[in-house]
């Protein structure tokens, strides 16, 4: 029963959405909801066959035809493509074709993300030009095809052929149209496939050729009859009759140079100027096609991959403030959890209280959340239309979460303050950041014992720390302090002592000092005396330094509770002078770039990044014909076939630790 209704229920989904993105251009849930409800109808259908009905929309290619236009039926059905959303169904699908083929041949294409176009030309000339539709009829737009520059109104041959393509609109236009609507105050178009699919469903041609849409064309009914054999073979012909075919497509013979391409375009696909939601996979050898066959809707010897999206919506439960360590006040929407890129996310930042009035956010909202690699999840924008009209606007709290103190905004800053320095939680997290990894590295302190240690009496500042062995045995009567734990952790803190200087400056959490302008200073000033006396005019003359950072180096050793602090740092023996890590002599990375790539086994990407910079070389994040050497771990990335083709020294792990030891 409850299966009957969820069909019912996805069916009558996929409907009303087919309607607004095909019949209306005007969707009102994300291409990836709508996927997800596609692929869940087409699960339960194949599970209970019996439930499946002639009018599914699993059966349904595209919308309606819209009766202003003429119609046109088709020469050759066009269908759509089945779609794949992970790895292991792309290899699922390549063994199974296999089967068929005995071979993995396949001519990799970007998917644009437009409206498919059929183009009919006669000796030569384009005689018509029709839409999709329901993939059988679809609607004549000759005239407005003519008037996009793209498409050849005569080929560089006088013969008769029929070619299918995309029509799109490039994201520079796209956003121009935008911003012209906007002066206008006129709607704006949700996104550049939905400008392009409305704009082709004008009467006025005119309209059309304002509009500046552009083509790539991708394929050739009956290709056997130009002496085709391959899909790569037609995307050459199809250029030389003077179409505009995209150049990134790729002719593949194995699953490692397939899975390698898409990784590739998955990891650049927002530096086109056009939009792209996945990439095709289609079989070279057009012989092989009767055999591998096609259902209603797809072929079979094609099928596209589409990206993760890294938008997704969820609610905003709730909204919480963070307070860091210099104060600053950060609020975070807490979410429904939400799975984006195969991450669960449940919490996002807001930033400040701009951003939040700026997009309205509310407490019960629905909204669109991002995540992008290595950035913390941000929420891009707020489902206006879903919103309940009980829903509070926002307003930011005016006291500090932790302590209680008033909270205050400087006029040049969009951020709030907690200005009480003894506030729990700033002091909880300045400890926190002393001993992470990159500062002083203390082994064993993390953020729940730095929080316990505050929280029992022990550690209320930095220089607290350094005199916990004083009660060892107190702390051996808390509960979970075995003597392991305690005694590993004071030899930590004992070891730390003896750190470079730079990694101190670093660990006081001095305002706009971080690991890199922490050596910079200390390579000036090489002792913490040298640095607490320096000029505030000389800081700010260093390069990569200036004259706000320098205010904050002074501000801080101005303050007398500070210098109070560094005394007893002092006392407690730690180290206060600065080994340059530059090295004098030429090593094998001195002057070199190198680019790291895939995960290694015996070092952290820090670690080794660290190694080359200390060693006199420096590491990018991108190959070009300035690196000098790549080095290499598992699962290595584009960078590795990139750096291949331009012939830079690949260097295996091993290779790296034996030119480390050299
Ligand atoms: P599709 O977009 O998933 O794939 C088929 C189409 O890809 C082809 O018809 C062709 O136009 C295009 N294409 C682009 N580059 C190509 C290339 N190199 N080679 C071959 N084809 C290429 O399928 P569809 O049937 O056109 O549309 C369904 C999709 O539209 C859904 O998966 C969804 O993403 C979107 N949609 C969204 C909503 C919504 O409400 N948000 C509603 C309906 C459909």
């Amino acid at each position: 029963m409850d299966t009957i209704k969820r069909i019912e229920e996805l069916k009558s989904l996929i409907n009303k959405a087919n309607y607004e993105y095909y019949t209306l251009d005007n969707p009102t849930i994300s291409d990836y909801e709508y996927d997800m409800a596609m692929a869940e109808l087409i699960k339960l259908e194949n599970e209970y066959p019996s439930l499946k009905t002639a009018d599914s929309p699993t059966n349904r290619i595209g919308g309606e035809v819209l009766d202003k236009f003429k119609k046109v039926t088709h020469t050759k059905e066009m269908k759509s493509l089945a779609d794949l959303f992970s790895y292991e169904e792309i290899i699922s699908y390549i063994d199974t074709i296999a089967k068929t083929t005995n071979s993995i041949d396949y001519s990799m294409e970007l998917k644009i993300d437009g409206l498919a176009v059929s183009l009919i030309y006669k000796d030569g000339f384009l005689i018509e030009a029709s839409t999709r539709g329901d993939g059988i009829v679809g609607e004549d737009i000759t005239n407005n095809a003519k008037t996009i520059s793209s498409i050849p109104l005569s080929l560089s041959e006088k013969i008769d052929i029929e070619v299918r393509g995309e029509i799109y609109l490039s994201k520079s236009r796209f956003e121009k149209i935008n911003k012209e609507r906007e002066l206008a105050h006129e709607e704006l178009f949700k996104n550049e496939r939905n400008c392009a699919a409305g704009t082709m469903r004008q009467l006025d041609p005119e309209i059309v050729r304002k509009r500046g849409l552009d083509t790539f064309i991708y394929y050739i009914v009956d290709p056997e009859k130009y002496d085709l054999k391959t899909q790569s073979d037609a995307l050459r012909y199809l250029k030389k009759l003077g179409f505009n075919v995209n150049s990134e497509s790729r002719s593949v013979h194995s699953k490692e140079e397939l899975l390698e391409y898409i990784s590739d375009i998955d990891e650049k696909r927002f530096d086109y100027n056009y939009p792209i939601d996945g990439v095709v996979l289609k079989y070279e050898y057009f012989d092989m096609y009767s055999r591998i066959g096609e259902t209603v809707k797809n072929p079979k010897w094609a099928i596209a991959y589409k990206f993760a999206p890294l938008e997704v919506k969820t609610k905003i439960e709730s909204i919480e403030f963070q307070v860091g360590r210099s104060g600053v006040i950060t609020p975070v929407a807490i979410l429904s959890p939400v799975l984006i890129s195969g991450s669960l996310v449940s919490r996002a930042t807001l930033n400040n209280e701009d951003y939040i009035l700026d997009k309205d956010i509310r407490v019960g909202d629905y909204v669109f959340v991002r995540k992008a690699a290595e950035i913390i999840p941000e929420v891009v924008s707020v489902i206006k239309e879903e919103r309940s009209k009980y829903l509070k606007p926002f307003s930011m709290i005016e006291r500090c979460p932790k302590c209680g103190e008033p909270l205050l905004r400087k006029i040049t800053e969009a951020d709030y303050y907690c200005l009480n320095k003894d506030c729990p939680a700033r002091v909880i997290e300045s400890i926190i950041h002393f001993a992470s990894r990159d500062c002083y590295d203390i082994t064993g302190l993390g953020d729940k014992i730095s929080e316990f240690l505050y929280n029992e009496g022990f550690v209320y500042r930095i220089s607290d720390i350094f005199n916990l062995k004083e009660y060892a045995q107190t702390l051996l009567t808390k509960e979970g302090f075995k003597e392991r734990k305690v005694f590993s952790l004071l030899d930590a803190i004992e070891k730390s002592k003896e750190n470079n200087l730079d990694r101190l400056i670093f660990g006081l959490g001095i305002r706009n000092v971080g690991k890199k302008v922490a050596r910079i200073l200390c390579e000036k000033y090489p002792s913490m005396d040298a640095l607490i006396s320096a000029d505030e005019e000389d800081i700010s003359r260093i390069p990569d330094i200036g004259p706000i950072i320098a205010k904050s180096v002074k501000d801080y050793f101005n303050d007398e509770r500070n210098i109070e602090m560094i005394d007893i740092l002092k006392e407690n023996g730690l180290n206060m002078i600065y080994t340059s890590s530059k090295k004098e002599e030429e090593t094998i990375f001195t002057g070199k770039t190198v680019v790291l790539t895939g995960s290694l086994t015996s070092f952290t990407r820090e670690e080794a990044s660290q190694i080359i910079e200390n060693m006199g070389g420096k590491t990018s994040s991108s190959v070009s014909k300035k690196t000098d050497y790549v080095l290499k771990g598992d699962q290595a990335g584009s960078k590795l076939t990139k750096a291949e083709n331009l012939g830079i020294r690949i260097i295996t792990e091993d290779e790296f630790k034996e030119m480390i030891e050299s």
